[in-house]
């Protein structure tokens, strides 16, 4: 079945406006009416802070939906091999462990969405931690504690109580980006953090992989962050950055990262520290945002946008 086939269901169930997520305005311009999976989905961009995101979306039950029956199948995920999945997870892991271990105060990690653990395992092999996980499948649950013998939560993040200021560093990669309330999600995460403790973040940075990707945005991403929104959210929530990478496409290192992640992405990774909020931090500047993303997607030419007007069209003509 064609990927926007499977998708059809849920924008039949409806769609939803959603205010910013950043700054809580509703005020938005359009950047682009078309998605990689060829559905209609308009991606847009908040006229007071630069972020940018699917608006309107999907209703919080289908996704719900969407992540339990076939996000796995348009992600091409089904085949993978627990196993050979941990190896490539070490390996980013242990990219990860160099980035933080100079900042970490405590032993206790928690990797929320660890899959198959090899992030977990990256840190376990480089010290003395006490590594923790928090995964939705339970194919991935089972693999980490029969053949790592970690503990792991079953179930989605926010889904599970958590002990409050319990863990020194905190992992979320690649995983921002999906959350329909990435702000809450941080706030929760600044909770479970002990007094200075760190949090790492890694997220698709949406103005460098427009400039690479044919069709930049996808109907699962439902926020498209560069550093300086995820450091204005971070900021306001009370984390403060330590240390910040970002990734650019014009870096000609980006191949190795490629062949090691399978992942063509580019990403903002920043280790956030637990400090007291500050909610007059800046909004960054919309404007240059914007245009730093109208020449990213203007790189690509005319004749994608137009071939993909037709392609939305035909779309809702097949769906009628
Ligand atoms: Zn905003």
């Amino acid at each position: 079945m064609r990927s926007r086939d499977l998708l059809k269901k849920y924008f039949a169930a409806g769609c939803e406006r959603v205010p910013c997520n950043l700054c809580g305005a509703d005020d938005t311009e359009v950047l682009l009416r078309y998605e990689f999976y060829d559905t209609p989905s308009e991606t847009v961009i908040c006229r007071r802070c630069g972020l940018m995101y699917l608006n309107p979306r999907w209703t919080e039950q289908s996704y719900q939906k969407f992540y339990e029956a076939d996000y796995r199948t348009l992600a091409g995920e089904e085949d993978d091999i627990p196993f050979e999945m941990m190896l490539r997870q070490r390996v980013h892991g242990a990219e990860i462990h160099q980035f933080c271990a100079p900042y970490i105060r405590g032993k206790r990690v928690l990797d929320i969405g660890c899959a198959a653990g090899g992030v977990l395992s990256a840190f376990a092999l480089a010290g003395d931690y006490k590594v923790c996980g928090v995964e939705p499948s339970q194919r991935h649950v089972e693999f980490v504690r029969s053949q790592l013998g970690y503990e792991v939560h079953e179930g989605l993040f926010g889904e599970m109580p958590l002990p409050r200021e319990s863990f020194d560093l905190v992992i979320l990669t690649q995983t921002l980006n999906h959350m329909l309330d990435p702000r809450g999600a941080m706030a929760a995460i600044r909770d479970l953090l002990t007094p200075g403790g760190m949090f790492f973040v890694e997220v698709q940075n949406f103005p460098e992989h427009a400039k690479r990707a044919r069709i930049p945005v996808q109907v699962d991403h439902t926020y498209y962050f560069c550093a300086e929104t995820l450091e204005c959210m971070a900021r306001r929530l009370g984390l403060e950055p330590v240390r910040t990478e970002v990734d650019t496409a014009a870096k000609m290192n980006q191949l190795h990262r490629y062949m090691r992640h399978r992942s063509a992405s580019l990403h903002v990774r920043m280790l956030l520290r637990k400090t007291a909020p500050d909610a007059s931090a800046p909004l960054p500047n919309y404007r240059s945002i914007r245009r730093q993303v109208r020449k990213a997607l203007l790189h690509k030419g005319g004749m994608t946008l137009r071939t993909m007007r037709h392609k939305t069209r035909m779309w809702f003509k097949n769906a009628a």
